[in-house]
Parts: C-alpha cells; sequence; structure tokens
C-alpha cells in the first residue's frame, strides 16, 4: 500500500491494537449505554455521572507499557475521553512513542475554547491520528433523544475535519428506533470524510442481561436487514469500509464479509488486545496483550457441544463458553460454524431461531475467508492525513 500513512494489517494476524480507559465518568444518555445502571440503581445514567476519571499518570504509564509490548494502535475511551483534563498529555505520549491514537467520543466537547485554541486543535497538535465518533440518528431530535446530545456540535467538528482533510470513522448502534434511518446515515457519513462505519447490532450486554428494558431496543435481523444492505451498498459505493459487530454470521447472509464477532476482534486491525474496562486496576494489568491460543479461539469463547430444548421449544446444537452465546439445532449442519459467533441468548428468547439458516462460505481457522479477502477492512490509519477512502478503492480493485 503507497498511500502515505496507510498500512495494509496482514489479515488473520493478531490486531497490534489497545485501548486506554480514562474511566467511565460520562454526562451523555446514550439509550443504549453498556455501562447503564453502573451503580445498581433504577437510574440508568446516576453511574456514569459520578464514575470516576483515572489518573492521568496512570494513563501515561498505560501508554507507555502499551507501547512496550509492540502495540502500534491506541483507542482511547471512557466514559467520554474528552472531560478528562490529561487528554492532550495523553494523545502527545502515545504520538511520541509512535503510536497511531485514536479518540472515541460523541464529540461535543471538542470545540471548548482552551488557551491554545479549541480541545480539537490541542489534540490535533499533540498528534491525534483519528476520531470515532457517535453517529446513530441524522435527525437532530431523534439524535438528542437517543443519547442527550447535540447533533449540531458534531457535524461542525465534522466540517472542520473535512475542511483540513482529516477523515475519522462512526459508531452506529443499531437498534430498534433506528433501524429504517441507516441509509440515510449511510448517506450523510459517504457525503463527509468517514473512512469508516461501525454497525454495532445491540445486544444484551453488562447490566442490560435480564432487563425486560433491552427488548425494546433490540430489533430482529430480519427487520434491520432491507435497510442494512441498503446502508451497505451506499457505503460501498464510497468505498467506506462497513463493518458490522456481534451479529451471527448468517443474520444477513450477503454481508457476511462486513461481520466481526468475537473470534474476528482479535485480529481486527483496530480492536484491542489488552483489557479494557479496568480503570480500577494496575496500569501493568491493564496493558498487558491477552494472549491468543493456537486455536484462535479463546477459552471464554470456545464452542462446545450442547443438547437442549429451550422453554420455547427452540433446539439447541452448542454454545460459545458459558452459554454466551448459543447455537440452535441448524448449525450442527452450517460450514460457518468454526467462524461464528452464534446467537445471543436473550435475541433467541425474543426472535427464535427462524432467521437462522446454514452459509455455504469457506472458513480459515476461526475466520470467514470472505472476511479475509475483504481488505479496506485491514487497513490501518497511522497519519491524521491519510487518505483512508482512496487507499480502500485501490483494495477493492
Ligand atoms: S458516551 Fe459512551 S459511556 Fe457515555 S452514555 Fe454514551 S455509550 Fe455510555
Ligand atoms: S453457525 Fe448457525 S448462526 Fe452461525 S452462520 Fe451457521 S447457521 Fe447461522
Amino acid at each position: 500500500m503507497d498511500i502515505p500513512g496507510v498500512l495494509l494489517h496482514p489479515p488473520g494476524t493478531p490486531s497490534r491494537g489497545a485501548v486506554l480507559d480514562i474511566g467511565l465518568k460520562c454526562p451523555h444518555s446514550c439509550a443504549f449505554c453498556y455501562y447503564s445502571y453502573l451503580d445498581g440503581s433504577e437510574s440508568q445514567f446516576a453511574g456514569l455521572r459520578t464514575a470516576s476519571l483515572r489518573s492521568t499518570e496512570d494513563c501515561l504509564e498505560i501508554i507507555r507499557l502499551l507501547a512496550g509490548h509492540g502495540l502500534q494502535h491506541l483507542d482511547i475511551t471512557g466514559g467520554e475521553p474528552t472531560i478528562h483534563p490529561g487528554l492532550p498529555e495523553m494523545v502527545a505520549e502515545a504520538a511520541r512513542l509512535g503510536l497511531a491514537v485514536r479518540c472515541i467520543t460523541l464529540g461535543q466537547f471538542l470545540r471548548r475554547p482552551r488557551p491554545e485554541g479549541t480541545l480539537l486543535e490541542t489534540l490535533l497538535a499533540a498528534g491525534l491520528t483519528n476520531l470515532l465518533f457517535s453517529l446513530h440518528a441524522v435527525d437532530p431530535v431523534a439524535f438528542k433523544e437517543t443519547c442527550g446530545g447535540s447533533m449540531e456540535s458534531v457535524l461542525a467538528v465534522m466540517d472542520s475535519l473535512d475542511e483540513r482533510g482529516f477523515q475519522y470513522g462512526c459508531n452506529t448502534v443499531i437498534m430498534e428506533r433506528n433501524r429504517r434511518d441507516l441509509p440515510a446515515i449511510a448517506r450523510m457519513a459517504a457525503a463527509r470524510g468517514v473512512h469508516v462505519v461501525n454497525g454495532i447490532a445491540f445486544n444484551a450486554y453488562h447490566a442490560w442481561r435480564g432487563q425486560t428494558r433491552a427488548e425494546a431496543l433490540q430489533a430482529s435481523y430480519t427487520a434491520i436487514r432491507p435497510h442494512l444492505e441498503e446502508a451497505a451498498a451506499v457505503l460501498d459505493a464510497a468505498h467506506v469500509v462497513l463493518n458490522l459487530r456481534y451479529v451471527p454470521l448468517c443474520a444477513f447472509p450477503s454481508l457476511a464479509r462486513h461481520v466481526v464477532g468475537v473470534l474476528g476482534v482479535p485480529y481486527d486491525p483496530v480492536e484491542w488486545r489488552n483489557r479494557c474496562l479496568n480503570h480500577d486496576m494496575p496500569p501493568a494489568h491493564c496493558a498487558e496483550p491477552l494472549p491468543i491460543p493456537a486455536s484462535g479461539v479463546r477459552e471464554i469463547f470456545a464452542f462446545s457441544p450442547l443438547e437442549e430444548t429451550l422453554p420455547d421449544g427452540t433446539r439447541l446444537c452448542g454454545m460459545r463458553g458459558d452459554r454466551f452465546k448459543l447455537f440452535p439445532v441448524q448449525c450442527k449442519e452450517c460450514p460457518c460454524l468454526p467462524a461464528c459467533d452464534g446467537v445471543d441468548p436473550v435475541y433467541l428468547a425474543r426472535h427464535g431461531a427462524s432467521e437462522f439458516a446454514p452459509l455455504a462460505l469457506e472458513t480459515r481457522g476461526p475466520l470467514l475467508a470472505a472476511r479475509l479477502d475483504y481488505r479496506p477492512a485491514f487497513l490501518l490509519k497511522t497519519h491524521p492525513l491519510a487518505d483512508m477512502r482512496t487507499a480502500a478503492a485501490m483494495c477493492s480493485g
């Protein structure tokens, strides 16, 4: 790849990405937030408001340890990392150590003034390589209802980045409330300097496990499919990479190459090799890259057979980990099973197993061959002004 500031991560090799959790403190109110009900109360965001921030010294130590472990890409996340007063120092240290550094944010505070300019200008001057925004709606009212933030603020930051030629990414959590808007979100991304969209299907993880409230957020794959396929076509035509996280491979059969599940994450170039959600653990624990066993699948996600019939009559043939994901009986004949996450138990209980059918696709170890051949997904942005979309177009041939 001879586009300046773009690396092609060898598909199928372990990621060299890392994460720094600056702490869970957050002023936002994302309807789907995985840290909802954090303090055990009935107030969805109370725990996020009172959560703490990790000290700048700890964060800098983690960054140095990560670089020492040979990792090359750093995501800084929270909570909301842009409220951390030490963020510019963290970005500068990561850049000094040669890490490509990306900040994951709702983008609400980047225009705040500082003595030397806005926070965005400060971070860019410190060497920030990339930004990953949340883009769950195209309409300002729907945006506010979904996360409590201002769409105008995010778009103003994007405008400013577009003027500079700085490309960036977006996370879009796919929910019942926005599934019909996916093509419009894709068009908005394609018209701006977005180089990657991560479509994250809402799963009832963490505090959502066992919560009936999660049901209102989780749309069926069948209901999502036409809108997502239309969105994918828009992004593909504009050479914007689309990643789909945490769905069974047959959820959207025509989009299987876009899927990255728990099995694929350790090989995805910007995904995290170290532990996340560890703001209360010592730096060495947080920075340690987790080993990938020879099988390519971590023990907590290993497949084991399971002959069982659920209360609704769904017959199972297997599970990943300790019922982290389940496999309905039809999966037994599926050539893709070694590379498939399986189905979320909460999803299965709500929507049943009738949507899932074997996919006649090739696998290579725990990965889908079609994913490995989707080269644009393995491009890594290592310079702020790298032209990722041109690189994706070149990769696509
Ligand atoms: S910005 Fe992140 S931590 Fe904050 S409410 Fe939204 S999803 Fe939760
Ligand atoms: S293993 Fe099951 S859920 Fe996964 S792709 Fe095959 S049929 Fe679908």
